[in-house]
């Protein structure tokens, strides 16, 4: 085809942020860059999975599992999987809602409380999810400014700045804690101070998907305060620290009136067996847990150091990444680790160009990360 693309007739009837919309631009797979560029062996740290997998446990049971009846629907209502969620953030099972991946619950929130004449507030370097849910709705978005380049936490969320722009028409505050793509985190006692403003109308929710990574002295007490607020709720994700991404599982916790309006949309059976299976065996798997923790700890720390020492600036992070400052376009440097056979984030589509978002992996990756760039900048 040549010239302009036409715009068939069914165009008249989309909504006006879809629209607007750009589809999500995931980190390139392997097998991808394996066939754009030939290169083989390649490794990603580019969309902040788990370097060392799911919990052995979760594989084996997996494998049991897939010679079990497949024709059979899952459980909806997740039964063993809610126990144990509810007794691990102290609630009960109606406050929980199991998703497949905690995006889709994001979506949820979004299609329950959002639409035209209704808003959504984020910081500008939230994540790319919270515009997407809003524009999808074709809700208003109020983009709130991060904090300045130059504070000690720089480009995160500003929480102050979002209660003075507080208007009666936000239906849904999305915040990250830790955040993704800048590590970035908001101090416990900002958080609260920021909840004690936020109008009773207004439903926040705390995206906690790099929890495990935090150090506790930085984490909010996110169970103690949603049961404080009925219009706070939490998400985790089994994509990150428990390492299933591939089975896409997440859920929210969240007052039972909070949690029955969510139940209205969600579809049928939206998480799979064996994901729901997956997710009970890795929460048990408290020790997999602790090590996924402490590789990430000790290497983020690690990485962190060797990008200092080549004299680049990396973002304060408490999660499984890196973001780092080149001072100057990025674009090269993706590239040139990407001949390398190294995937890591560009930062383009969050408005950072001057910055790559480097997930941390096992120590051979990271080294081989590392040797990639130091070869990338000298070029
Ligand atoms: C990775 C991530 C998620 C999790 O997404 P899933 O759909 O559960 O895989 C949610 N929020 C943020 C900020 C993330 O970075």
């Amino acid at each position: 085809m040549s010239g302009k693309k036409e715009v068939l007739p069914f165009f008249e009837f989309v909504a006006p942020g879809v629209m607007e919309l750009h589809p999500y631009e995931p980190g390139m797979p392997v097998e991808e860059l394996q066939r754009r560029l030939g290169v083989s062996n390649a490794i990603k740290l580019a969309s902040n999975e788990n370097p060392l997998g799911p919990s052995p446990k979760v594989k084996a049971a997996l494998a049991a599992a897939s010679e079990g009846n497949l024709a059979l629907y899952p459980d909806d209502g997740g039964f063993r999987l809610k126990a144990r969620l509810a007794a691990l953030h102290g609630v009960g099972p109606e406050s929980i809602t199991l998703c497949n991946g905690s995006n889709t619950l994001l979506d949820l929130v979004a299609r329950v409380f959002l639409g035209p004449g209704r808003a959504a507030m984020y910081s500008k370097y939230a994540f790319a999810v919270y515009p997407l849910v809003t524009l999808a709705q074709s809700a208003e978005s109020i983009v709130v400014p991060a904090l300045p380049d130059d504070s000690a936490m720089p480009y995160g969320d500003d929480v102050e700045a979002m209660a003075r722009m507080l208007r009666p028409d936000v239906a849904v505050i999305f915040i990250a804690s830790p955040n993704n793509p800048t590590g970035t985190w908001v101090e416990p006692a900002a958080f609260e101070r920021f909840m004690a403003q936020v109008p009773a109308h207004t439903v926040v929710v705390l995206d906690e998907a790099y929890h495990h990574f935090q150090d506790p002295a930085t984490r909010i007490d996110s169970d103690a305060l949603m049961r404080r607020y009925p219009n706070l709720m939490i998400t985790r994700t089994f994509s990150k620290v428990h390492g299933i991404a591939a089975l896409r599982i997440g859920y929210g916790v969240a007052h039972p009136q909070l949690t029955d309006l969510l139940h209205r949309v969600r579809q049928p059976f939206n998480n799979g067996s064996l994901a729901l299976l997956a997710a009970e065996l890795a929460l048990e798997d408290t020790a997999h847990v602790a090590r996924c923790v402490e590789l990430n700890a000790q290497e983020r720390k690690r990485v962190t150091a060797a990008l200092q020492g080549m004299g680049l600036r990396v973002l304060p992070t408490q999660a499984n990444f890196v973001t780092v400052d080149f001072g100057k376009p990025s674009a090269p440097i993706h590239q040139a680790l990407l001949e390398q056979g190294v995937i890591v984030r560009p930062m383009g589509s969050y408005l950072l160009p001057n910055f790559l978002r480097v997930s941390i992996g096992t120590e051979a990756e990271n080294d081989r990360f590392l040797a990639a760039l130091k070869k990338a900048v000298q070029a």
